[in-house]
């Protein structure tokens, strides 16, 4: 059987996002085309909310997983908090209407403006990642005459288990600060006139598919607060990052709930304030890129189906070999056959499946591509000056342009 987020569905053989029709949307509004379900946003956000509810906690969604104004909007309005990586985030979620007392700034390669713009905003906290970091941080407070609110991200050294690329917990690679030197790093942390210590991080990768990695982390992490503060270091909040998997294929990642339920009893009784910031959970199954399909051909023992959505609209198959879904916007009865289905950029990674068993659909035929709302448009570019999708938010029998459809024009911008 073939398994549809509820918000999205096959009625008289026709996709529908809500109440529209996917068909619909692709003729008015052209293709590629990114469409998002209001409904499915809300949905995942308060399945969140729900289990955690028993202790202080925050969602800080993390808008680098998709940006777009009315889609963050939606989450500021449901409540969230928001997790950002640039002064580009921090700007667009101001104009989203997340409460500055709500954000926590992420990256391990923060500029003194970025650092200032964030402290003139007034955010929860910096999420520090290296020594030097915090150093330079303390500077740019001093020359605020503020103090930075700060946490010291951990390289727990928690194997995540997913793609090498979106791995971020162990010891070889870029992100946090070594475990061993956690304690020493805090010591500074304390001794720095314009730091208040506030809290510790990690975030231990993406597309995680078991609750098991996350309840290592916690454990670290609660192990490191109870040591800091036998030294009379008092953290508040605990931030356990993002990185909860998603159904693509046929993974079958942990709820929300099953991760509250050994989350909650460790956190009882403490005086700590939970942080998450996910991302993929909160947007990925809440969207679809709608393509066109404009040409088969057979080459040797192939069948290609090219569509007119390219790798620079979603990079994940080029990027990761990400699987997608992929169902007809108005299925009908056939042979299934293997088929390849590619845009039209010219790179061999320019896919979005392969050998995927499909009726073969024929040209002007409307795809939709499943899984799209998280690193899709987000990610996308102008590769082979190709004006990037428009995006359409749908909430019941309504649906808005979000962002429009770039034009030639937007393609040369700025240019001399
Ligand atoms: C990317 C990222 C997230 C969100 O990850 P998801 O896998 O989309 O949940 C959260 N926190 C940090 C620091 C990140 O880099």
């Amino acid at each position: 059987m073939v398994y549809y987020p509820i918000m999205f569905h096959v009625r008289n053989r026709s996709l529908y996002v809500e109440r529209v029709p996917v068909g619909k949307l692709a003729g008015l509004c052209g293709t590629p085309l990114y469409i998002y379900s209001q409904a499915q946003l809300l949905r995942n956000f308060n399945e969140f909310e729900r289990a955690f509810k028993d202790v202080p906690h925050v969602i800080c969604y993390a808008l680098k997983a998709n940006s777009n104004l009315s889609v963050a909007r939606t989450f500021s309005q449901a409540g969230a908090g928001a997790d950002i990586v640039s002064a580009g985030e921090l700007y667009r979620a101001a104009l989203a209407g997340f409460p500055p007392e709500k954000i926590v700034f992420s990256g391990v390669g923060k500029t003194a403006d970025e650092m200032r713009y964030a402290l003139d905003s007034g955010i929860l906290m910096f999420n520090v990642e290296s020594m030097e970091e915090l150093a330079a941080l303390n500077r740019v407070a001093r020359s605020l005459g503020r103090k930075a609110p700060v946490a010291i991200r951990v390289n727990p050294d928690v194997e995540a288990g997913s793609h090498r690329h979106i791995s971020t917990g162990t010891a070889e690679n870029k992100f946090g600060i070594q475990k061993r030197s956690i304690l020493e790093a805090y010591r500074t942390a304390r001794s720095l006139g314009h730091i208040e210590v506030l809290g510790i991080q990690a975030h231990i990768g993406s597309q995680i598919t078991s609750a098991r990695p996350f309840l290592a982390l916690l454990l670290v992490l609660l192990r490191l607060v109870d040591e800091l503060s036998r030294e009379g270091i008092r953290l508040r909040v605990v931030d356990v990052g993002g990185g909860i998997g998603i159904t693509y294929h046929r993974e079958s990642p942990p709820s929300p709930s099953e991760i509250a339920r050994s989350f909650i009893p460790l956190l009882r009784g403490r005086n700590l304030k939970l942080l998450f910031e996910p991302g993929r959970f909160l947007v990925g199954n809440a969207g679809i890129l709608a393509t066109r399909v404009l040409y088969r051909k057979h080459s040797g023992r192939k069948r290609f189906v090219i569509v007119d959505a390219a790798m620079n609209d979603l990079a994940r198959p080029a990027l990761y070999d990400a699987y997608h879904r992929i169902t007809p916007a108005r299925s009908r009865p056939g042979r299934r056959e293997a088929v390849d289905v590619v845009g039209p950029v010219c790179e061999s990674g320019d896919y979005f499946a392969r050998g995927r068993k499909m009726v073969l659909p024929g040209p002007g035929e409307v795809l939709a591509i499943e899984n799209a709302g998280a690193y899709g448009f987000a990610m996308s570019s102008q590769y082979n000056s190709r004006p990037r999708a428009a995006e359409i938010l749908v909430n019941g029998r309504r649906w808005d342009v979000v962002r429009e459809r770039e034009t030639l024009k937007d393609l040369v911008h700025g240019e001399k």
